[in-house]
């Protein structure tokens, strides 16, 4: 995709520093990470967002994040992760090409991952159960 910063990385037009790469997939480092060893997963065809995923695809991806995890633990020696995807600009996407973050956790570090908790009703979880469930 023109003006697609992941696709221009993914075809090498911008340098990136690659962890692992196959033909489907192409992971690297963060450029501006969140901690060190930040790395980004994501599909070498252009999709925009989870919305867009092939599940089969997606589920191959989420198989190379489970290696790609180990990797990175046993190279930095942390023990806690991350696990992140941002969808949509209210979600904090600022890249409209699909990647899933992994973010090593250290001791004291300054990465905030956090959200408020509602304080539902049993009938009101029961609700929004039964939306999405209706659809599945
Ligand atoms: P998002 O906010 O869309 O979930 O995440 C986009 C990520 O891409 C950010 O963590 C940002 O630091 C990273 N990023 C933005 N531009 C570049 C770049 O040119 N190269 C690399 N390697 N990462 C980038
Ligand atoms: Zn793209």
């Amino acid at each position: 995709m023109d003006n697609c910063i992941f696709c221009k990385i993914i075809n090498g037009d911008i340098p990136s520093a690659v962890v692992f790469e196959n033909d489907e997939f192409k992971a690297i480092l963060d450029r501006f990470p969140s901690n060190e060893g930040h790395v980004l997963i994501m599909p070498k065809e252009h999709c925009a967002n989870i919305f867009e995923m092939d599940p089969e695809k997606g589920g191959r991806l989420f198989a190379l994040a489970v290696k790609i995890a180990s990797a990175m633990k046993e190279a930095l020696g942390f023990e806690n992760m991350n696990v992140l995807q941002n969808n949509g600009p209210v979600a904090g996407q600022t890249v409209n090409h699909f990647h899933l973050h992994l973010i090593p956790r250290y001791e004291n570090d300054s990465v905030n991952v956090s959200w408020p908790q509602m304080d539902l009703t049993d009938e009101q979880i029961e609700e929004v159960r039964k939306k999405i469930a209706s659809i599945l």
